[in-house]
């Protein structure tokens, strides 16, 4: 069920805890902002996620409240990831969903880094 990516940070949140180490995940990348995985039920080939290692509910958050530095190595992060994982010459899509309308179920900022097919002309993932 989606969220609202207004609510204060809910310490319990599924990637919260990835990030505490309490549970398990792919792990992809990680610098001193920001840590990678893969996304459990992957919606294209590849399919990354990273999310800040601050407390940060939503994009708007983020944008909102973020250091300047958080910003920058959230980013950059980012922007490694997707060489890291060969995404640089066929490209690749990112999405961050942010609350009700942008079905955001997860209520810690997170970019969905998708890839390693040709996805839909419209923001769907794939035609199928
Ligand atoms: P969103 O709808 O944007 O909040 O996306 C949440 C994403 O988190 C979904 O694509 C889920 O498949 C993914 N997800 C949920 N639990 C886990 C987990 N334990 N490890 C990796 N990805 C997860």
């Amino acid at each position: 069920m989606p969220v609202s990516g207004k609510l204060p940070y809910d310490n319990s949140n599924i990637f919260a805890r990835i990030l505490r180490g309490e549970l398990a995940c792919n792990k992809i990348y990680e610098n001193e902002f920001a840590f990678s995985f893969h996304d459990i039920y992957p919606q294209a080939p590849i399919h990354a996620l990273v999310v800040p290692k601050g407390k940060y509910v939503s994009f708007s958050d983020f944008g909102a409240t973020a250091t300047a530095e958080e910003v920058t190595g959230f980013i950059r992060a980012v922007a490694l990831i997707t060489k890291k994982l060969s995404m640089e010459d066929s490209g690749y899509r990112i999405i961050a969903n942010m609350g009700q309308y942008g079905h955001q179920e997860v209520p810690h900022l997170h970019m969905h880094i998708l890839g390693g097919c040709q996805l839909s002309h419209r923001l769907a993932l794939t035609d199928s």
